[in-house]
């Protein structure tokens, strides 16, 4: 996927100023950044539930979204998943994994929902309803039903930042190595350096609107382009 010069402004202050990224199946893209930077309206721009001022947005070289013309978020072959994941209370565990599911029959359908529910490891709840599943447990069920249409990227948003210290590292681990599984393209947005610099193949670091610096982990870190990007990372820790 590759954004070329995303803009938003909201009252006449620029919140994305000229955003641009390519992102690679297979690899995690970390956006990382202050809160208020303008990540999660990036995100929202992509995935197409909010309208960028200009830029375009690609995948795979054909067209998803510019200032004239645009795919529906429910047809742009992007998953989602964010910090308030919230699963359908009322909806069983595999009705919840198979709500995205368009294509198929019923034994079809029931059947990509019982591989992904093995691959998360919660086979065994697949009748069972959210209030029944710990926050971890919850949490892969939203991967579970993030990954059921097979989607080409997914966008996270700080999805792990409501889990205990105690689960977070194993899910994040277990997320990633799904997703690479699925060679799926992702966009994970955090204000984490810690996090970034475990999950991302590539950091995109973002300041005031901006992509400040751009570059592999461990690149990023240690060679900060500026004061506030110092000021950043030492704060953090
Ligand atoms: P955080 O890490 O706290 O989630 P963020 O980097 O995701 O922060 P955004 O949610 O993208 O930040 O918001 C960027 C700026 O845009 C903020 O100052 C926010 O107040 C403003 N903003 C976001 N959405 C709107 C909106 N719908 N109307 C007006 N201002 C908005
Ligand atoms: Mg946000």
């Amino acid at each position: 996927m590759e954004i070329r010069s995303l803009r938003r402004a909201y009252g006449g202050r620029q919140v994305v100023d000229d955003v641009s990224l390519q992102i690679m199946p297979g690899q995690v893209t970390c956006l990382l950044g202050p809160s208020g930077c303008g990540k999660s309206t990036t995100l929202r721009m992509i995935a197409g539930v909010e309208m960028q001022d200009s830029g375009t947005i690609h995948v795979d070289g054909k067209l998803i979204c510019d200032t004239m013309f645009r795919v529906p978020p429910e047809r742009r072959e992007i998953g989602l998943m964010f910090q308030d994941f919230a699963l359908f209370p009322h909806l069983s565990v595999a009705d919840n994994v198979g709500f995205g599911l368009k294509k198929g029959t019923k034994a079809e359908k029931r059947k990509r929902i019982e591989e992904l529910l093995e691959r998360v490891d919660l086979l065994r709840y697949i009748d069972g309803y959210p209030h029944q599943l710990s926050g971890g447990e919850q949490q892969r069920v939203a991967l579970a039903r993030a990954l059921a249409p097979q989607p080409r990227i997914m966008l996270m948003d700080e999805p792990f930042s409501g889990l205990d210290n105690r689960l977070r590292d194993g899910i994040r681990d277990e997320t990633l190595s799904i997703l690479k599984e699925e060679d799926t393209a992702v966009l994970l947005v955090t204000h984490e350096p810690d996090e970034a610099m475990r999950m991302a193949d590539e950091i995109a670091l973002m300041r005031d609107g901006k992509i400040v610096q751009q570059g592999a982990p461990y690149n990023v870190y240690t060679r900060p382009v500026d004061r506030a990007s110092v000021a950043f990372f030492s704060d953090a820790n």
